[in-house]
């Protein structure tokens, strides 16, 4: 498909992703309507502005859980393609607000796939489904065996341990009412397509960062605080979640790759988005430091002070980009299995310039 004039219509275009997406396909000739809630003080969104597009898109004011205001944005855009990125996207938010979890993301999805049934709009729709969908992934028989214990009869065997790398066919195991809630988008979307002939694609993207990512996700948590550390704000790293390994990949990567299924995708079909390259939380830290001027030497646990030899050569300049490799010390934590506990009260990351404490504070992790 090529994009040149093709009528699209983005929900979301106010967020992250969305704002990447619109850049690009404006860039390849389309013509990008979105979808903004409406603002009390009329000003246009931030990312808007900040992806310098705000003069180039045709914004339509609505709502997802408003099924009549989404008809009225599908009248005007008249769109070939529908970008469904519009969504309560926070997990930790989704266990504080269910209800406005389920509203904006299950209802909300099938109000806009009820207006295109409705309205007999024949669009290919592209659904933003999520790797949080899988949740619980089994890596070792010991793990599936603890597991067992926990959930009981509702935690079947799986046919392959590991069940790695992760590929659509993986069972979904939710763990948050957000991961709950796209899978019902997805199932829903699916339905669709099997029911009226929708032609419905569902993307299930791992993590994409980028400049511009909400100040609540991860990545922005440690890079502002990094940059705190460095002005002298703060004295100390903070982080909720000790193992978490993620698979990072740039938001416009995961862009493009919206523009691949709605160009290639099978309809009723469901596609991952990734990187296949796994980091952990703690290495971002590490390169995060790197990338603001300290080079680190080793970390050492603060509970027992058992040092891990960390390698100096990583390129830390790959932070945010797509060739970011599996780092030395990720490595060194999955092979020699290193996992840290909540009773280390944190590490140290010895640098040519001082020691800096990174202290595990599980009040930040989610419930
Ligand atoms: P953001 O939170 O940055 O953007 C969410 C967008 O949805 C915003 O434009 C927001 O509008 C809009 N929105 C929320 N509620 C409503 C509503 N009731 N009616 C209309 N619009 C609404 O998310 P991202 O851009 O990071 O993610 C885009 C999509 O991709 C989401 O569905 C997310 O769940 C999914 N995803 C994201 C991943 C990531 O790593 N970024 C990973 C996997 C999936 P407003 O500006 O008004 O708040």
């Amino acid at each position: 498909m090529e994009w040149e004039n093709k009528r699209v219509l983005i929900t979301g275009i106010s967020g992250f992703a969305g704002s990447y997406l619109a850049k690009y396909l404006l860039s390849h000739g389309a013509e990008v309507y979105g979808i903004i809630r409406r603002r009390s003080d009329g000003r246009l969104p931030k990312n808007l502005i900040d992806r310098q597009i705000h003069n180039e898109i045709k914004v339509i004011e609505a709502d997802l859980t408003d099924l009549a205001g989404l008809a009225h944005a599908l009248d005007v855009a008249q769109p070939e393609v529908v970008f469904h990125l519009a969504a309560q996207s926070f997990v930790p938010r989704s266990f504080t607000h269910p209800l406005e979890t389920f509203k904006v993301n299950t209802v909300g999805t099938v109000n806009l796939l009820e207006a295109i049934r409705v309205k007999e709009y024949d669009p290919t729709i592209i659904f933003a489904g999520s790797s949080e969908e899988y949740g619980l992934v089994i890596s070792s028989p010991e793990q599936y065996r603890k597991l067992k214990e926990k959930y009981g009869h509702i935690f079947p065997e799986p046919e392959n341990i590991p069940e790695l790398p992760i590929t659509e066919n993986n069972p979904l195991r939710p763990m948050s009412p957000y991961a709950v809630s796209k899978i019902h988008g997805e199932y829903i979307l699916r339905n669709y397509y099997y029911t009226y002939g929708l032609k419905t694609i569902v993307s299930r993207a791992f993590n994409h960062e980028g400049a511009g990512r909400g100040i609540m996700f991860v990545t922005s948590v440690i890079t502002r605080q990094v940059m705190k550390y460095k002005f002298g704000e703060i004295n100390k790293i903070s982080i909720g979640n000790v193992n978490a390994f993620r698979d990072w990949s740039h938001v416009i990567d995961i862009a493009k790759g919206y523009c691949l299924l709605a160009k290639k995708g099978k309809p009723g079909d469901v596609y991952n988005q990734g990187s296949m390259r796994t980091n952990s939380v703690i290495s971002y830290i590490l390169l995060s430091l790197e990338t603001a001027g300290w080079e680190i030497k080793k970390i050492e646990t603060m509970k027992n002070n058992k040092v891990v030899q960390y390698p100096t050569e990583v390129d830390s300049s790959k932070i945010f980009g797509v060739k970011f490799e599996k780092t030395k010390l990720d490595r060194m934590l999955l092979e020699n299995e290193i996992e840290f506990t909540l009773e280390d009260k944190g590490i140290w990351a010895h640098t040519d310039k001082g020691k800096i404490p990174i202290i595990f504070d599980p009040s930040r992790f989610r419930p």
